[in-house]
């Protein structure tokens, strides 16, 4: 959401964030200019259900993350300590296929990988790149139908003589009349005969940036990976937490989320408007003798409590049950209920 306007008046989100953080962050968004502004939160039961649902779907157990780790190496043929230099192309659907694991799961120990900086993984479709590692001088020497395709490509993606460039299949095949999945055949054969290099931008593609290593995908990575998850879960328990609690004002909750303990009830938020509105709905006398009933109180810890009255409100209506006999004073600044 890169929205830099100052008099955004509404953020609704239609589902609850993953986190307070984001939460927080995007209803940041309103607002900025001071005027008042409105957040807006969607939400049931069953979408946080489904939620922890997905959140714990996409989790694998060790067995499966060294599962998913070890096929990227052994497909790859990355032999242990091998830092190859190219860049692969990744079928997703392979994976699933030879781990059985959901696509959730894999995704979420590729990405993983990805941040940690051990792949780089590129999961956006792009167009596709082609290098030739041949010279135009060269192509003679090439086995008939090899020169012939290449001399195509040459005539219709500018600049192939002289570095890597990007295309789409989908063009060229429109100028050369030959299908676009033909097209990406015939590249992976020449691919295989070193003789260029092809990644496929439908495809995910992957890079090694660290050597593999065995011992760390086993201890460190596993660890570390493990760690992510629980906090990921953590964090959407606390925003769980929020979504569905009642009682505490939520923008005292987001700011105790974030270590500010001492804050005062908001007098905005949706919990705060219902204790108002119960408040001002009931009588308020009613209310001070159920604080009253509670344990005999000053004027002043009547007011803490019933902080949405002025003073001058909660001291007339006390004043009104003294009179009725309903309360009385237990010492000169202490108030009880007259039993
Ligand atoms: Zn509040």
């Amino acid at each position: 959401m890169g929205i830099d306007k100052d008099n955004v008046r509404f953020v609704i989100h239609y589902s609850p964030a993953a986190s307070l953080e984001n939460y927080y962050q995007e209803i940041g968004r309103s607002g900025r200019d001071g005027k008042e502004s409105f957040a807006f939160m969607l939400w049931n039961k069953q979408e946080l259900l489904n939620f922890d649902q997905i959140l714990k779907n996409q989790i694998p157990n060790k067995a499966e993350f060294l599962k998913i780790v070890s096929y990227l190496y052994s497909i790859f043929q990355v032999a242990e300590f091998e830092l190859p230099e190219k860049t692969f192309q990744l079928n997703i659907t392979g994976i699933q296929n030879f781990t059985k694991l959901s696509k959730a799961k894999i995704n979420n120990v590729l990405n993983f990988l990805h941040n940690q900086e051990i792949i780089y993984y590129n999961d956006n479709k792009s167009l596709s790149s082609l290098e030739l590692f041949i010279k135009s001088d060269e192509i003679d020497q090439l086995p008939q139908k090899d020169a012939y395709f290449i001399e195509l490509l040459f005539r219709t993606i500018s600049g192939l003589t002289t570095h890597k460039v990007m295309f789409s299949e989908q063009q060229v095949s429109n100028k050369i009349n030959v299908s676009a999945p033909l097209i990406k055949e015939r590249l992976k054969e020449l691919q295989q005969k070193n003789y260029l290099e092809y990644v496929d931008g439908a495809l995910s593609s992957i890079k090694f940036l660290k050597p593999r290593d065995e011992r760390a995908v086993n201890s460190i990575y596993w660890k570390l990976f493990e760690h992510i998850q629980r906090n990921k879960i953590q964090k959407w328990e606390e925003m769980k937490f929020y979504t569905e609690n009642n009682s505490y004002c939520k923008m005292k909750l987001i700011l105790a989320y974030f270590g500010e303990k001492n804050s005062k009830n908001c007098g905005h938020c949706s919990v705060c408007e219902k204790n108002k509105q119960s408040i001002f709905g009931k009588n308020i006398s009613q209310q001070i003798i159920n604080l009253l009933a509670k344990k005999p109180s000053t004027i002043e810890e009547l007011s803490i409590q019933l902080s949405y009255h002025s003073k001058e409100n909660i001291l007339e209506n006390l004043i009104f049950l003294l009179d009725s006999g309903k309360v009385r004073m237990l010492n000169f600044r202490t108030y009880m209920l007259n039993n």
